[in-house]
């Protein structure tokens, strides 16, 4: 996605040759046009697939997620870090590991909030061991319901994550990839279909 190549470009850190900062567009500032147009973007990709629901994880896939839930007139569903305190015994849970943190945390899906009639669409921010998009797939299918694919606004394609979920069999669309990234480097691939 051309609009969202020219920001990495333009306004991508690159801290090291692992991660890329995109605080100024998407995870802590958050571009609204940008969202927007990435929202519309996943949309007319994926349409005719079926989906009834966005599926992402809390809190940098928000912003791309609600966008693409609502041009696709679908509901969002958040898959929570931490745990709601109301009690409730029909709760999926699995545990991710952070690729930016190093940690592991909890991810939690309400049941009554997806059922085995769901199709739906995982958005992420960024694609890089695959564990987040992993862990989302473990609690969609814990409830029954399928994954129509995976929606990325940054993969980093030197990083083992989509191999892996293809290798599942998902179908995956990242609307940048990123070949390699050295101190104030980015080199990108061309875009995919
Ligand atoms: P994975 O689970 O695929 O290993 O990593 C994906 C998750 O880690 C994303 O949800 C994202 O929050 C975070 N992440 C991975 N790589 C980067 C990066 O280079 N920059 C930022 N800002 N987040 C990243």
């Amino acid at each position: 996605m051309k609009l969202l190549e020219e920001k990495v470009l333009k306004e991508g850190i690159a801290m090291n040759e692992n991660i890329l900062k995109v605080d100024g567009f998407i995870n802590h500032q958050v571009d609204p046009a940008l969202m927007k147009a990435i929202g519309e973007d996943f949309a007319s990709h994926f349409q005719d697939k079926g989906i009834t629901k966005v599926v992402t994880i809390e809190s940098s896939g928000i912003a791309p997620a609600l966008m693409t839930a609502a041009a696709m007139q679908v509901p969002l569903l958040i898959l929570k870090k931490s745990p709601s305190k109301v009690l409730n015994k029909n709760m999926y849970q699995t545990v991710v590991t952070s690729y930016t943190k190093g940690t592991s945390y909890e991810l939690t899906l309400a049941g009554h909030l997806i059922s085995e009639h769901d199709h739906v669409l995982i958005i992420d921010d960024f694609l890089a061991n695959g564990e987040a998009a992993t862990g989302a797939i473990r609690l969609i299918r814990k409830a029954h319901a399928t994954v129509a694919g995976i929606g990325i606004l940054i993969e980093k394609s030197f990083q083992p994550g989509r191999a892996k979920l293809e290798e599942q069999g998902f179908s995956i669309y990242s609307q940048v990839r990123i070949k390699s990234l050295g101190e104030n480097q980015i080199e990108l691939l061309p875009q995919q279909d």
